[in-house]
């Protein structure tokens, strides 16, 4: 007996580090229900506060490695010298039990689910202005100026792609930009191509859509 739903849909969230993704992420995480992030795996170092198996998993270059040979990933990329990746089995296992899978990820990421998982929604969170971004990072005060600097050049170049995704988010008011989400999510799930799937709806028609 499958799920009684359609196959859940993978929402790809993505934006300059320091944009707020996470902040909006765990809110929607917990107001919305059949919903589930994906963890990543990750080399770079554990901040304070960060548990490992919830904000990230924690692992080595070459545990790291073995996964990419053992094509363990659904994309990966390197992101400020450190390598970053989704793991595939738990974003499928879970879309097939019909939940929705959150990632936060970084462009180059996002660009690869394109071409790989097209059916997949992608969001891209943005600053409300560049000085916004320089200041939040500063705010956060877990990185060194050298390192403030290498994101902000990164997010430039980040922010170049914002017209390859569907949706546009730019994140003023963090409570706003929770509500989008939100928004954005339900009405993807209300989308007729998906619900036709569903018994329910088909008894609606009496059948005539199987002609
Ligand atoms: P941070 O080190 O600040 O947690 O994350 C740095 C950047 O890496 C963020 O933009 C975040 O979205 C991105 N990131 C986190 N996990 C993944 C992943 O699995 N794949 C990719 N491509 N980027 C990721």
């Amino acid at each position: 007996m499958g799920s009684p739903w359609p196959k859940g849909i993978l929402f790809v969230i993505s934006g300059p580090s320091g944009v707020g993704k996470t902040s909006i992420i765990r809110a929607v995480l917990e107001r919305v229900e059949r919903v589930v992030f994906s963890v990543s795996c990750t080399t770079r170092p554990q901040r304070p506060g960060e548990v490992d198996g919830i904000d990230y998993f924690f692992i080595s270059v070459e545990k790291f490695q073995q996964m990419i040979s053992e094509n363990a990933f659904l994309e990966w990329a390197i992101v400020h010298d450190n390598y970053y990746g989704t793991p595939a089995k738990f974003v499928f296992e879970n879309l097939e039990k019909g939940f929705d899978v959150i990632l936060d990820i970084d462009v180059q990421g996002a660009l690869k689910v394109k071409s790989t998982y097209p059916a997949a929604k992608f969001v891209f969170i943005a600053p409300p202005s560049f000085e916004t971004l320089r200041e939040r990072l500063r705010r956060r005060g877990t990185e060194s100026e050298e390192r403030i600097a290498r994101r902000l050049e990164n997010a430039k170049r980040e922010l170049r792609h914002i017209p390859e995704f569907e949706y546009l988010l730019i994140n003023e008011d963090l409570e706003t930009s929770i509500s989008s989400l939100i928004s954005i999510i339900q009405a993807e799930r209300l989308k007729f191509e998906r619900l036709k799937e569903l018994e329910l709806v088909r008894n609606l028609y009496g059948g005539v859509m199987d002609g």
